[in-house]
């Protein structure tokens, strides 16, 4: 663990009391599922969230407005949580993450800073203190590399970032939005990641299909 992410993860240990129950925390939400269990785990520390959807990173349009519907209906009907539609800048996506193309590393560290700049932008701007993100949920996000981007961003909005790790939650989120019925996507969100998914499950069934040929033989 580098120094960044050690300080964060001390900030939180060194949180110097639990906070009062109902202390306000602005969560950056990237999808529904994703938000299930930061919600739950959050709630039962002492915070309330108020989930704040800033994800101009997600293509085509048709599927960001698939799964901001997706959190919504959550939102209000299952978790009766407020939702703050911030602002999605496309253009500063193309801009500063698109570049990067299929560099990985590089292309989600600058597509981090920008969803959580503008989470941290809305959070000082309505007078949170905390601020958190469910990105890391999933455990194919760049986990590091996100607590990196948030500890130096929150501090200079004045804010206190609540680092946790979710990802031990994923399989609940996963099985529970499942049973809710709620919509699932199978990419992370930019043009980038649909070619990689895709690649992925190419490969997988390739494997798969291999396996497949080489037990048939072995029984011939
Ligand atoms: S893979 Fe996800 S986090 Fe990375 S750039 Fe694409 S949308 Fe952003």
């Amino acid at each position: 663990m580098n120094q960044t992410m050690a300080q964060l993860h001390g900030r939180r240990a060194g949180l110097a009391h639990a906070p009062e129950p109902g202390t306000p925390l602005l969560l950056h939400a990237c999808c529904g599922p994703c938000s299930l269990e930061p919600v739950k785990l959050l709630r039962a520390e002492g915070f309330e969230p108020t989930i704040c959807w800033t994800n101009p990173n997600i293509q085509p349009v048709s599927e960001w407005e698939r799964r901001l519907k997706t959190l919504r209906a959550w939102a209000g009907e299952v978790a009766h949580v407020n939702v703050i539609v911030a602002g999605d800048d496309r253009a500063a996506w193309e801009r500063a993450c698109a570049p990067a193309g299929f560099d990985r590393e590089r292309r989600c560290r600058a597509c981090y800073a920008l969803r959580l700049a503008e989470a941290c932008r809305v959070a000082a701007e309505r007078g949170f203190t905390y601020v958190s993100t469910t990105l890391v949920v999933s455990p194919y996000q760049l986990f590091e590399a996100c607590g990196e981007v948030l500890a130096a961003l929150a501090p200079r909005y004045g804010l206190t970032p609540v680092w946790r790790d979710f990802r031990p939650h994923y399989a609940e989120a996963t099985r529970e939005s499942r049973e809710l019925g709620m919509y699932r996507q199978n990419y992370c969100g930019c043009r980038f990641s649909a070619a990689e998914a895709a690649l992925e499950r190419h490969a997988a069934r390739d494997e798969r299909k291999r396996a497949k040929a080489a037990a048939r033989s072995a029984r011939a």
